[in-house]
């Protein structure tokens, strides 16, 4: 009895000590308002930050209605980024009213915005290049926060753009590689212009840059007498949109559907896009493979 008491207390004290650990008093509170966004944060961070998401994975983030913690976490934080471009519709007001004194940064400066139909475009992410400036704008903003570990940040930035460049030309060889009929790609909403750009591809869908609007009955019918023209197209589901449209889409083209493509959002724990990475690498296998095999039957 006495020695398992003994146990017992030995393992509390252990696992209070391992708590006690993150709390260092030089760790920086940070917000950052989607997943993928998030985890760019947390590459550059490393262990000198907290890092709090507000739109979680396999969530939309162009709709969302922040929640009495999402503004106790912005509340706290020393340091916020947003996606900026018109992404986050919320953030101006949650921001404005948490009261915070954070700094409030916007992870795109200084990219040049693709415009669809007269409208900024902010899925900037989808092209790596781009990737690359929200890693070093993050790095700035971090170094001018924490400049004691500002050599940490650099560090860490340098390590993982020399990831997300050697990914770009991966993408770069793999599309290249693709006949000129086999590059258009339909997904549910207009997410993919900046990979479209990068990349030469062409991406379709009837629903625009943002996820609120539907599509006409005459807009929807065009879209499928164009691909049932063109023949060699691949379809797309995504991870934060409904798969019905896509679906119809289908059911009327007679194209199927090629996979999920993750767009906005990263996906759950255990799902194969866990990392702005591992989403990039996923949504780049997923198109090699339904282009390669397009309009074959
Ligand atoms: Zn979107």
């Amino acid at each position: 009895m006495t020695v398992l008491k003994s146990i017992r207390t030995g393992v509390a004290s252990v696992s209070l000590a391992m708590m006690a650990l993150p709390a260092a008093a030089d760790e920086l509170k940070i917000v950052a308002s989607f997943s993928i966004l998030g985890d760019m944060v947390e590459q550059v961070a490393g262990s000198y930050a907290d890092v709090t998401t507000i739109v979680g994975p396999d969530a939309d983030a162009h709709v969302y209605t922040p929640s009495v913690a999402d503004a106790r976490a912005v509340a706290q934080a020393d340091v916020i980024f947003v996606n900026g471009m018109g992404f986050e519709t919320w953030s101006d007001t949650l921001i404005a009213e948490s009261g915070t004194e954070g700094s409030v940064n916007i992870a795109t400066a200084g990219i040049t915005p693709v415009m669809v139909e007269g409208e900024v475009d902010p899925h900037a992410w989808n092209s790596l290049l781009n990737g690359v400036t929200y890693v070093q704008n993050i790095a700035a903003v971090l170094s001018d926060v924490a400049p004691a570990h500002a050599d940490d940040f650099q560090a860490n930035a340098e390590a993982y753009v020399a990831e997300l460049m050697a990914l770009d030309t991966q993408t770069r060889e793999k599309l290249n590689a693709l006949p000129a009929d086999r590059r258009t790609v339909v997904t549910a909403h207009d997410a993919f212009g900046y990979l479209a750009d990068a990349y030469g591809l062409t991406f379709l869908a009837p629903v625009g840059i943002d996820t609120e609007a539907e599509p006409s009955a005459q807009e929807l019918a065009a879209l499928i007498d164009a691909l049932k023209e063109q023949g060699a197209s691949a379809l797309f589901v995504e991870n934060i949109t409904s798969p019905a449209l896509v679906e119809q889409i289908s059911e009327e083209t007679g194209l199927k559907i090629g996979g999920r493509l993750f767009s906005d959002a990263l996906s759950e724990r255990g799902g194969p896009a866990t990392s702005y990475l591992a989403m990039f690498q996923h949504n780049l296998g997923a198109l090699v493979s339904a282009l390669e095999s397009a309009g074959q039957s």
